[in-house]
């Protein structure tokens, strides 16, 4: 190889062939009482990978995504972060949640908190890190997403898509391995959804494993290197974005394409 590695995507994307899946689920079942939401769900991610999850409403997206941190848990099957099975035991637990970040579609910022006391909070009582240093952390991603000038500010301040680059710095600072995201463009107005995605452009450019549900399909053609499908709690297809959407196999696909595109 003669050309020098320079980016982080770069290095990211070297690593991708040798490096353990960042995620996996294995036969992954769950059921909320007598529904059954996740069936058979394998999927593995490999680190640095993009994944978009799409599908209709209820098709199990948003449970599948919290069951990886385990917000919520799964009955049958397995799921490995990092190599770390989800279990019961609190330690891994506690592992799992440090080195995954989540943005949801409704921001979740404390209210009562600056900006910069929201994205500190976790750093400092989580990570025991001093409080300037958890301070500089902070700015330095909030100079990323670009909000740096609204640090003092309280969250009902600002806007919703300012809000939601909040929501992504914050989970930036607990320097996570992996991101999730569920949904987050779709409680902004339509002017606010392209300054988040354009965060999240960013991020992707960083090499950082991501799995973002998202109806954003140019988004998804953008940055994926895997589209998922779900349909009533199973993985229906998947693909590069191109091709799943120019060519989707089933029915159920195309019926979903029909009415988003
Ligand atoms: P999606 O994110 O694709 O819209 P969800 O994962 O939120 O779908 O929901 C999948 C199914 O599980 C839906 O039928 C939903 O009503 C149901 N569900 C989600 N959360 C709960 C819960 N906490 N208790 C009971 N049913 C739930
Ligand atoms: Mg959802």
């Amino acid at each position: 190889m003669s050309e020098t590695i320079e980016t982080e995507a770069q290095i990211a994307s070297a690593m991708r062939t040798d490096a353990p899946p960042a995620i996996v689920l294995e036969g992954v079942n769950k059921w909320f009482g007598a529904l059954h939401v996740l069936r058979d769900v394998n999927l593995s991610v490999a680190t640095g990978e993009r994944v978009v999850v799409c599908g209709p409403s209820g098709s199990g997206k948003s449970t599948l995504i919290r069951c990886i941190n385990r917000l919520e848990t799964h009955q049958e099957g397995k799921i490995l972060v990092d190599g770390i099975e989800l279990s019961d035991d609190l330690r891994s637990l506690d592992a799992i949640r440090r080195e995954v970040g989540m943005v949801f579609q409704s921001f979740n910022l404390f209210p009562h908190l600056t900006i910069l006391e929201n994205c500190t909070l976790a750093p400092i009582w989580v990570r025991r890190m001093p409080k300037k240093e958890a301070e500089e952390l902070a700015m330095e991603y909030l100079t990323r997403v670009r909000i740096p000038e609204q640090a003092k500010k309280y969250p009902g301040q600002l806007s919703g898509g300012q809000q939601q680059r909040v929501a992504i710095a914050r989970a930036l600072c607990m320097k996570p391995k992996i991101m999730l995201f569920d949904e987050p463009t779709s409680a902004l107005d339509p002017e606010m959804i392209k300054e988040v995605l354009d965060t999240m452009v960013m991020l992707a450019s960083t090499g950082m494993t991501m799995i973002c549900v998202t109806h954003e399909m140019g988004f998804a053609r953008q940055v994926a290197d895997r589209v998922v499908f779900m349909d009533r709690g199973e993985i229906v297809e998947s693909g590069e974005p191109e091709s799943l959407f120019s060519d989707p196999k089933t029915d159920r696909l195309k019926l979903f394409l029909s009415q988003i595109l």
